[in-house]
């Protein structure tokens, strides 16, 4: 079982008390140990002291470590404080269960080898062994040598753990993690800290890491890491095994996206044993590539698909079809996919699920009505080709009028394509362009922005990119492709005139539960939650 560690540290003899009070707060969320971080106590005149007062009362087993101004820690002490520390570490009643040492430390001196060797090796009958950690942290990337220094680190016979922790510069970091632990000759921790690290911090028990290091709810003593809460009841962290399931979602940025909260909820309720990560890719196709080549390619990973989102939806379509895999026509019109997965025979696809999503969440009939899109981007297109592909006549119009002009001309008339193995021939669509200028004489049945205007983030949360003339009514719905916030401009407008609103929110579910149902073959269990999860 991969334990989690709890992280807190303690800088005087006075704050002892509220860090073993923390300590025992961990436990009841679920942390198996704590570790000490001592490196300005051990500095204090009566350090070792607090130190055995707060290892002898620690609620779970201890790892005793005193991190170095080099590895990213406080301690710049000297070699008798180090040693007091430790010394009253593997003195205390009960004993710390670990100590961690820096490799560099540890390796510097005989003195301080002789010291760790001893306190390795002093287990009796009436004293349980104390285990020594060896590691090695970078914060600013991956370090020169890994394989060298953790090939050492698994040599030494006095260290019964070895631990590496660096900086991910990319998500892919995380596999030379998970490939170090699944090589593993001794119990090992491997970690990738910062944003992009969170796959190897979640998924060590997949790997069959030693321990995942977790929060508290104040303090981080590691970029990245996760409280323990949010391991257990977010990530469902006791039930990850090796055969768990990988899915990620791809976009940049990606922090704010609640794909994550989603899935994994619908994941646990249909008991699939999967999680999906957020996966932040820099927004070139280069990176693209690498990044989910790497993923799907993984023989241990066991990446399953991906929701793709601002910055990649047009990658994903070239990546499947430079894969051999299969890109639905749907969004090959749109020119976008948001999903791609694996068929039964390991052969990709894409998917675009925005354009079904919109007339999922419009909930009404769309053949024979009169639609207008706002917008040219992406989304607007998916709305453009999910609307004309019911049924309706559509109208798009945009801020930047030659956009919204050359979308109606190029969906007007039906395409031909070629990529790999695969041609078709993608249909005309009843689409065609107006100025924003001409919109207050017409009439529309179903109205959808696809514009970020009304956005939080979005520099224009106080925009309606409708203008206020064009008449609404009872019979007219409004879709807001906007969900934060819940309430737009535009639907408050909407809404003031009696028409029928729907919030992006809803499209939002929509087009992750049709992710979802192409991963898994069903639908999930639950409609999802009624208004966005806060972030
Ligand atoms: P995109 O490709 O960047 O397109 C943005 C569009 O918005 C462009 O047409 C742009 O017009 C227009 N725009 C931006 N600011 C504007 C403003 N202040 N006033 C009027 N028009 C403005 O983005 P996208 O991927 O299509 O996404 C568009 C929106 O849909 C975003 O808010 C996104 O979050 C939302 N969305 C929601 C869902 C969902 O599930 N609910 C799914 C996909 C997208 P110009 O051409 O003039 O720049």
């Amino acid at each position: 079982m991969t334990l989690i560690a709890v992280a807190i540290s303690i800088s005087t003899p006075s704050a002892v008390h509220r860090a073993l009070e923390a300590a025992h707060e961990a436990k009841a969320q679920g942390a198996d140990v704590v570790e000490w971080r001592v490196d300005a106590l051990a500095q204090e005149p009566a350090g070792a002291e607090a130190i055995a007062h707060l290892v002898a009362r620690s609620p779970m087993a201890c790892v005793v470590t005193l991190r170095s101004d080099e590895e990213g820690g406080r301690f710049s002490g000297s070699d008798e404080e180090r040693i007091a520390a430790w010394v009253a570490s593997s003195d205390a009643h009960p004993s710390a269960a670990y100590i961690d040492v820096e490799l560099s430390t540890y390796r510097a001196r005989d003195g301080i080898r002789a010291v760790l060797n001893r306190i390795a090796h002093a287990a009796s009958p009436s004293k349980d062994p104390v285990r020594i950690i060896l590691s090695f942290h970078n914060f600013q990337g991956r370090p020169p040598g890994l394989s060298a220094r953790i090939a050492e680190m698994w040599a030494d016979p006095t260290s019964a753990i070895a631990k590496v922790a660096w900086t991910a510069r990319t998500v892919r970091d995380n596999l030379e993690a998970f490939e170090l632990l699944a090589m593993r000759a001794k119990p090992t921790i491997a970690l990738c800290m910062g944003e992009h690290g969170i796959m190897s911090r979640v998924l060590a028990p997949k790997f069959g890491g030693f321990l995942t290091y977790a929060r508290t709810d104040e303090e981080e003593t590691a970029p990245g890491q996760l409280t323990t809460r949010e391991l257990i009841d977010d990530w469902n962290f006791r039930a990850i095994n090796q055969h768990t399931k990988v899915y990620g979602v791809i976009g940049h940025p990606i922090a704010h996206s609640r794909s994550p909260a989603i899935h994994n909820a619908w994941f646990r309720e249909a008991q699939i044993d999967a999680r999906l990560f957020p996966m932040s890719v820099a927004p070139s196709w280069e990176a693209f590539k690498a990044t989910v080549g790497e993923m799907f390619g993984s023989s241990i990973l066991d990446f399953y698909g991906a929701a793709v989102t601002i910055g990649h939806k047009e990658h994903a379509i070239r990546f499947v079809d430079e894969s051999g895999g299969r890109v639905d026509a749907r969004a090959r019109r749109i020119g976008a996919a948001n999903t791609i997965g694996r068929d039964d025979d390991g052969a990709l696809f894409a998917l675009n699920t925005d354009a079904d999503a919109i007339l999922d969440a419009l909930g009404c009939a769309v053949s024979g009505t009169r639609a207008l899109v706002l917008g040219a981007g992406g989304a607007a297109r998916a709305a453009v080709v999910g609307l004309a592909s019911a049924g309706a006549s559509v109208v798009i119009a945009n801020r930047t009028e030659r956009r919204a002009t050359s979308v109606a001309v190029e969906l007007a008339r039906p395409a031909d394509y070629h990529a790999g193995h695969h041609a078709g021939e993608l249909p005309a669509l009843d689409v065609h362009a107006m100025k924003l200028s001409q919109l207050p004489h017409e009439r529309f049945d179903i109205i959808v922005n696809a514009t970020s205007a009304g956005m939080d983030g979005g520099g224009s949360t106080d925009e309606n990119p409708l203008p206020h003339e064009v008449p609404l009514d009872s019979h007219t719905v409004v879709l807001d492709a906007v969900y934060a916030p819940a309430m737009t401009p535009l639907l408050a407008h909407a809404a003031q005139s009696g028409a029928r609103c729907v919030g992006g929110w809803e499209m939002f579910l929509a087009q992750a539960r049709r992710q979802f149902e192409a991963w898994t073959g069903s639908p999930p269990r639950s409609a999802g939650p009624s208004s966005a999860p806060s972030i």
